[in-house]
C-alpha cells in the first residue's frame, strides 16, 4: 500500500519505518526542515533500539522517503497517518491545533478515497472534528479512523511490530478492510485487532495510560508508607505482584513517572472529564502525588547536609525519563536539576543517550561527563534518576575512591540495600530502610 505519515517524531518515524518494513511504500512528512534534511541524508533523528537498521534498510530498498511538503507526501496515499503532537494547552487539555491544521490542509489535497488515521493521542470526539475540518474543503470520499498508538519508547520497534493488540475505531467497512490488510503482518501470532467505535478507541488510549500512571503512583504511595511504618517496598511488591489479579508489572516504586505521554494524558483525561461535569478524582490525586514524588529525595538530601546544598557537588546518573531512550520530556531529572541549581549545588551528570538533550535545556549551568565514573569525581553525593542497566552493577570500591563521600540517593531502588552497605555507603532509596555508612 501507499502510506503517508504526517509528523516524523517518536511515533511517526517508528510507524513509517515499520510499515515500510512490512512492504509498504511510505512517505514521512514533517514541517521541521532540519529533521527532514537529516532523515533524507540517512541520519536517524531519535535513539530507539533496532530502529536505525530498519530505517537504513528501507531507505535503501526505496520504500521509505521523507519530505517537508504535505501535497508530495500524500499524493497517491491510500492511508494517511497523523502522528502529530498533542501537547497540553494552557488549561491542560490536549492542544489540537497541529491535527486540525493538517486536517484543513488535507481537505484541499485529497484526489481519491483516502483513510485518514489519528495515531496521535487525542480526546474523545477528535475524529469527528477532523472529519468536519477535512469535509469543509473537499467533496472527495474519505474516512477518519482512530488508531491510538501504544508503543513504549525504548522498545518501540518491538511494540509496533508485535503489538499486544491493535485498536481501530471506525464504523466504515471500507476503512476496516484497508486497516485490517495493513496490520495483518503485525498480528500473525494471533494478537487481536479490536474494532470499535471511534469514541471508545480514543478513550481506550487515555484510559490505558491513566491506569498505568495510577498503578505506578499507588505503589509510590505504598513505598512512602513503608518508610513511615518500617516495611520494605520490595517485599510488599513481590507479595502483591504474585497475585495474578494484580500482576508483576508496573509495580516498581521510584521517583515518579515522566515522559511525553503519562503526564499529559492523565492531565488531558482529567480535563476531558471536567468538560462533561465529571470529577475524575483519582486522576487529580495521581497528578499531585507524582509531582511531589519526582523531587522527594531533595528534602532527604537537604536534611543529610543540614539544610544546605550550596556548593555541594551532586552527581546524577540517568537523565532520560526511562532507560533506552534519549527523551527527557517531563523527566524527573529535569526538575531535580532545576531545584538543585536553585539551591546552589554543583551538578555533574551522565546518561548513555540523553546528554545532548539535557545540554540544550541546561547549557553551561551543569557539567556533562562521558561515563558514569567520571561524573562521580569529587561528588558529595550520587543521585540515581534513571534505571539504565549500566548502573545496576557498579564497582562500589571505585565509586568510593572517586567520591568525596560515600553517599547515594537512589530514586530507582537499583541495589539490594546490603550491597552499598557492605562497601560503607550511606544509601537512601525509596520505601526501604535507610542505610548509614560507617
Ligand atoms: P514528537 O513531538 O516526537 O513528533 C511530532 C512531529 O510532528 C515533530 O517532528 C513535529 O515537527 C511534527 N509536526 C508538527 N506539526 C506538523 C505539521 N503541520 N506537519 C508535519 N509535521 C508536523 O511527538 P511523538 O512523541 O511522536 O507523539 C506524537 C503523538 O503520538 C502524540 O499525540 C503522543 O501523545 C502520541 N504518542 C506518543 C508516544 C510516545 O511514546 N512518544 C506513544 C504513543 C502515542
Amino acid at each position: 500500500m501507499n502510506i503517508a505519515v504526517i509528523g516524523t517524531g517518536y511515533v511517526g518515524l517508528v510507524t513509517g519505518t515499520c510499515l515500510a518494513e512490512t512492504g509498504n511504500h511510505v512517505v514521512c512528512v514533517d514541517i521541521d526542515v532540519n529533521k527532514v534534511e537529516k532523515l533524507r541524508n540517512g541520519i536517524i533523528t531519535i535513539y530507539e533500539p533496532g530502529l536505525e537498521s530498519l530505517f537504513e534498510h528501507n531507505i535503501k530498498q526505496g520504500r521509505l522517503s521523507f519530505t517537508t511538503e504535505l501535497h508530495e507526501g500524500i499524493s497517491g496515499a491510500d492511508i494517511v497517518f497523523l502522528a502529530l503532537p498533542t501537547p497540553p494547552g494552557n488549561d491542560g487539555s490536549a492542544d489540537l491545533q497541529y491535527i486540525l491544521k493538517v486536517a484543513d490542509d488535507l481537505g484541499q489535497l485529497l484526489t481519491k478515497y483516502t483513510v485518514i488515521v489519528d495515531k496521535s493521542t487525542v480526546p474523545v470526539g477528535t475524529a469527528e472534528r477532523v472529519r468536519d475540518h477535512i469535509s469543509k474543503n473537499t467533496n472527495q470520499e474519505f474516512d477518519v479512523v482512530s488508531n491510538p498508538e501504544f508503543l513504549r519508547e525504548g522498545v518501540a520497534v518491538e511494540d509496533f511490530m508485535k503489538p499486544d493488540r491493535v485498536v481501530i475505531g471506525t464504523t466504515s467497512e471500507k476503512a476496516k478492510k484497508l486497516m485490517s490488510e495493513l496490520f495483518a503482518p503485525l498480528v500473525r501470532q494471533g494478537n487481536p485487532i479490536l474494532f470499535m467505535d471511534e469514541r471508545s478507541a480514543e478513550l481506550t488510549k487515555y484510559a490505558a495510560n491513566s491506569f498505568l500512571a495510577t498503578k505506578i503512583t499507588f505503589m509510590n504511595e505504598v513505598a512512602n508508607l513503608c518508610e513511615k511504618l518500617g516495611a520494605d517496598i520490595d517485599a510488599v511488591r513481590k507479595g502483591i505482584g504474585t497475585d495474578t489479579r494484580i500482576g508483576k508489572r508496573f509495580l516498581f516504586a521510584g521517583i515518579g513517572y515522566g515522559g511525553s505521554c503519562f503526564p499529559k494524558d492523565v492531565q488531558a483525561l482529567a480535563k476531558s472529564s471536567k468538560s462533561v461535569d465529571y470529577d475524575f478524582k483519582i486522576l487529580n490525586a495521581v497528578m499531585d502525588i507524582n509531582t511531589s514524588q519526582k523531587v522527594k529525595l531533595i528534602p532527604k538530601m537537604e536534611s543529610y547536609f543540614n539544610g544546605d546544598l550550596a556548593n555541594k557537588t551532586i552527581a546524577i546518573w540517568g537523565l532520560a525519563f526511562k532507560p533506552y531512550t534519549d527523551d527527557i520530556r517531563e523527566a524527573p531529572s529535569t526538575e531535580n536539576i532545576r531545584i538543585l541549581i536553585e539551591k546552589g549545588a554543583k551538578i555533574q551528570v551522565y546518561d548513555p543517550e540523553a546528554i545532548e538533550n539535557i545540554r540544550v535545556k541546561f547549557g553551561d549551568s551543569i557539567n556533562y561527563y562521558e561515563d558514569e565514573y567520571s561524573a562521580l569525581k569529587g561528588a558529595d553525593a550520587l543521585l540515581i534518576v534513571t534505571e539504565w542497566p549500566i548502573f545496576r552493577t557498579p564497582d562500589f570500591v571505585r565509586m568510593g575512591e572517586l567520591m568525596n563521600q560515600k553517599l547515594i540517593f537512589d530514586g530507582r531502588n537499583l541495589y539490594a540495600t546490603e550491597l552499598p552497605e557492605k562497601h560503607g555507603f550511606t544509601y537512601i532509596s525509596i520505601g526501604r530502610k535507610e542505610i548509614y555508612g560507617k
